[in-house]
């Protein structure tokens, strides 16, 4: 029955294309997410009926993660692990120590791991963790107090046949080693499938640190060739130096291209004639950040996206790529090494000024990929070598890309539908076989 002193509902949490608490959380890369979803949905057929499971995550879990500091005091961090969709496999996908963190930033990196997971066809539904936390003002000891903590809380939801975390954005193979330890002590038996990302030493595989950056080299050549661009002196501007950025910078570099520019949370570095990488990456070690690197210009951190180039690499943060900065982008190609860099309304100004844009869920798949080859190996306690892996990894991100190319051609509609049209496909048909219990 109706109760007259209860206020009227605020028509906004009435969406019924978001869940309740997120009602008012339009914006953001959730938001985003749901807009992809909108725009690939007149391409799904008979499977389109099933959209609605993709639109919300199947688990989300929020958890409190109390440590004790160095000094005896006690602080408190909010964690997160999402479960995006475990339809084709078990749920998959980073986990980011990050201050700004937010649940429905989780949500969407989420999302985009079934995406991810789905357009390679691994078997791996997609999953997201977080914890908002700056882990550079902590100390190692209460860095590993989080973390097993974090592992420890929502170590209910994970496991190697039900969801598998790994490294994102400041989280690397120490932490890994740590939550791989943490799960273990706590079911009683070593258990290196839960994560992986992790020490070679302890069940990691040859050549996972490098694959993300591989991938977006491998799957940034493969394009260029279809489109006639010539990699050898191609001028190549790359934002964010940790281990996506500067490996494929790397690479790119000893394909003949020119790093002209790189650009972190710091600064800003520039020459024409090529940055030298590994001597960019030797200051970076050392001091943190590419900023006072003397071998180049500096420049503002807003005349990155001015800079002549070829090819742009954003290899950071979301939403990076604007209305205000798509429309000065010079670069004929984007290899999305981030996840979520560019948001719709950039995203339509660089199709509509013919700028190819290699989305993220193809461009950035490198890593979950050896992720999938690493998880394979502890299964079987069998490890591959470092040529195997990769010989493997270019294969299937060709085979994948391949796909996308000629359903973007198909349906003439850009790369990052073209992908979400295959991978949406895979997982609502996965869904449609496996049935809604009860
Ligand atoms: N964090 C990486 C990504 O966003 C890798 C995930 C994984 O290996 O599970 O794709």
């Amino acid at each position: 029955m109706k109760n007259p002193q209860i206020a009227p509902i605020p028509a906004a949490s009435l969406n019924p294309s978001l869940p309740s608490y997120l009602a008012a959380d339009h914006l953001g890369p959730w938001g985003i997410y749901l807009q992809q979803v909108d725009r690939v949905t007149p391409y799904l057929g008979s499977m389109s009926r099933w959209v609605e499971t993709l639109k919300r995550p199947k688990r989300t879990m929020i958890v409190d993660v109390p440590i004790q500091l160095d000094d005896g005091t006690h602080a408190h961090f909010e964690g997160y692990r999402v479960q995006h969709n475990t339809t084709r496999g078990p749920g998959k996908g980073g986990v980011r120590f990050h201050p700004e963190v937010t649940l429905s930033e989780v949500m969407a990196l989420a999302a985009w791991m079934s995406i991810k997971n789905a357009a390679v066809n691994v078997p791996f539904g997609g999953a997201k963790g977080g914890v908002r936390v700056d882990p550079k003002v902590l100390s190692q000891a209460e860095l590993q107090r989080v973390t097993r903590r974090y592992t420890s809380e929502i170590g209910v939801i994970i496991g190697p046949s039900k969801d598998i975390p790994a490294p994102d954005v400041n989280t690397n193979e120490r932490i890994m080693a740590w939550m791989m330890d943490t799960y273990s002590q706590n079911i009683g038996a070593t258990a290196t499938g839960v994560v992986t990302g992790k020490p070679v030493d302890i069940g990691g595989s040859l050549g996972r640190r490098e694959a993300t950056g591989r991938g977006v080299f491998t799957v940034g050549m493969e394009a260029a060739s279809r489109m006639g661009l010539e990699v050898k002196g191609a001028a190549v501007a790359v934002q964010g130096f940790g281990n996506v950025g500067a490996v494929a910078a790397h690479l790119f570099e000893g394909a003949g291209a020119r790093v002209v520019a790189v650009q972190d949370a710091h600064g800003t570095v520039y020459k024409e004639s090529g940055l030298d990488v590994q001597r960019l990456k030797a200051h970076h070690d050392k001091s943190g950040s590419v900023a006072g690197y003397d071998q180049a210009e500096t420049l503002t951190q807003d005349a990155f996206w001015d800079v002549p180039c070829d090819i742009m690499i954003p290899a950071a943060l979301e939403q990076q790529i604007t209305t205000s900065n798509a429309p000065r982008i010079q670069a004929k190609m984007i290899i999305e090494g981030a996840n979520g860099p560019t948001t719709p309304l950039a995203d339509d100004i660089l199709n509509d000024r013919g700028i190819l844009v290699l989305p993220d869920v193809i461009a950035n798949a490198g890593g979950v990929t050896v992720s999938y080859f690493e998880w394979v190996q502890d299964f079987s306690s069998f490890f591959w070598s470092e040529d195997e892996i990769n010989q493997r990894l270019v294969q299937i991100l060709k085979k994948a890309l391949d796909a996308i190319w000629t359903t973007a051609e198909e349906h003439k509609v850009s790369l990052r539908t073209a992908t979400f049209i295959i991978a949406c496909q895979r997982i609502l048909h996965a869904h449609d076989l496996r049935g809604l219990y009860p």
